[in-house]
């Protein structure tokens, strides 16, 4: 064991020389791994087939590393919209791909397992960003149909391998948290069961055990951030179908990191878990793992939001309440998916105490209210743009109406929502399910704005990575 972390730091610690800088962010496509993938069929350590088509046509590879006789078998994102997985089976391909003072391990890896990587099982999702295929199925209760042609190639690549061990690599909200606690479930596990009486198998029991030795291992690196999920048994999903046939299947989730919008962290700690996983189970390490340490791993609980502001009073008809207000983000993929901004809701108003917020305001004597359009319109985005946002929000606006058919955003880059259409009078109302705008009060002063859920401080405008809307 203190060999497998001394080993994870060594991969952290080198971890810039393997990084496929091709994949940047969340949003890449099938055109941007296939060159990645005709590269490597340059060097002969790597054996690669075309293992099927997608519904729209797009090719799904089979990359084939080592001689050994133990066989692990790795795919990703059969959600479209869930890469991190993908983004880290192109590091380990390049980490497998050089020479350096990881050789020993190289050697030992390539003579003694067979590693097969299936990255992007669903490249039709992953070109719109959406988790489901073309035909909007969800590839994962299609295990038992197989009605997708995505489906019935992950089916019949592991039909022909029968691996020892399975890598199934999903994303997950990042609203989970380990335990009731406000630390995000970075990676979350799971050993899927079998069937509906949860059999402990031997194949299941090794999958259990490695996950406790990654546990371990990780832990290291992310105190309190590993989680596991309750064990369901699915009928129709990929891993628990295959857990049944005999291969050892670990359900690995990427969760969130605080400030890591674009997984970059969470992939880094993919890499580490994934070749941290074949030291293991090369030298059968793993087998020494006590079944009991998987049950000190807390379960996923949502007890996180992207916002919570505790402790204003709301005044409505006369009467004051003191609230809580729990706001989340989802976001609205653009420009062909390439791109993105975010719109947040109101989740929940009341007392909140048992959730916690990445960021997380007591703003316990403060009065929230409203805000307001600004009466005159504007014609041009550059008026906008040099407008004094801070004067705005003290004199209790938080939209302007912009008079332009010039104008054609998808979201306002700027700290104030944008009305095109100068006819609407929108009313933001404080109340579940509408978008978060609003002004916090100290002293009948303005001290915060909210725009579109995202929390600005009057007094340090802070506007990176956040946009409002665009009401037309
Ligand atoms: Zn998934």
């Amino acid at each position: 064991m203190p060999q497998d972390i001394d080993f994870a730091y060594q991969l952290y610690y080198s971890y810039p020389h393997y990084v496929e800088r091709k994949l940047t962010h969340r949003r890449f496509k099938n055109s941007d791994i296939v060159p990645l993938i005709e590269k490597l069929k340059e060097r002969n350590n790597f054996a690669i087939k075309e293992a099927g088509r997608s519904a729209n046509g797009r090719s799904i590879s089979l990359i084939k590393y080592g001689d050994g006789d133990e066989k692990i078998f790795l795919w990703s994102q059969m959600h479209g919209d869930e890469s991190t997985g993908t983004m880290a089976i192109f590091d380990i391909l390049n980490f497998l791909n050089v020479n350096d003072h990881f050789n020993d391990f190289r050697r030992e890896l390539f003579s003694k397992v067979s590693i097969y990587f299936m990255p992007m099982v669903n490249p039709d999702g992953a070109e719109i960003f959406q988790r489901r295929n073309s035909h909007q199925i969800d590839i994962n209760r299609d295990a038992a149909a197989l009605h997708t042609p995505e489906g019935k190639i992950l089916n019949d690549i592991f039909n022909e391998l029968k691996a020892g061990f399975g890598f199934n690599l999903h994303d997950q909200k990042i609203n989970y948290s380990a335990g009731h606690t406000f630390k995000p479930a970075t990676l979350s596990f799971l050993a899927p069961p079998e069937d509906y009486n949860y059999t402990l198998s031997a194949s299941r029991s090794n999958a259990i055990k490695l996950i406790a030795q990654l546990y371990e291992i990780l832990s290291s690196f992310l105190p309190g951030h590993i989680a596991k999920y309750p064990a369901e048994f699915e009928p129709r999903a990929f891993g628990d179908n295959f857990q049944k046939l005999g291969t050892s299947t670990i359900l690995l989730e990427s969760g969130g990191w605080e400030n890591d919008i674009e997984k970059q962290f969470v992939r880094k700690m993919n890499f580490i878990a994934l070749l941290a996983s074949f030291k293991c189970i090369v030298e059968k390490s793993y087998k020494l793992q006590a079944l009991e340490t998987y049950d000190e791993i807390p379960f996923n609980e949502c007890d996180l939001m992207n916002l919570i502001i505790r402790n204003v009073t709301y005044k409505r008809n006369g009467t004051d309440c003191k609230i809580d207000i729990g706001i989340n983000r989802t976001e609205i993929n653009f420009s062909g998916a390439k791109r993105f901004y975010f719109k947040s809701i109101i989740e929940d108003i009341g007392d909140l105490s048992i959730f916690f917020g990445y960021e997380d305001y007591n703003l316990d004597g403060m009065v929230i209210t409203t805000g307001n359009t600004y009466p005159e319109h504007f014609y041009s985005i550059s008026e906008i743009e040099n407008l004094n946002f801070v004067k705005l929000y003290e004199e209790g606006y938080t939209n302007v109406v912009l008079n332009s058919n010039q104008f054609k955003e998808e979201f306002s880059r700027f700290p104030i929502n944008i009305i095109t259409n100068p006819d609407l009078k929108p009313e933001f109302d404080i109340k579940t399910g509408e978008i978060p705008n609003f002004l916090i009060i100290k002293e009948g002063k303005v001290r915060y704005s909210v725009i579109n859920g995202f929390i600005v401080d009057i007094e340090n405008l802070l506007w990176e990575n956040k946009n409002g809307i665009i009401i037309s």
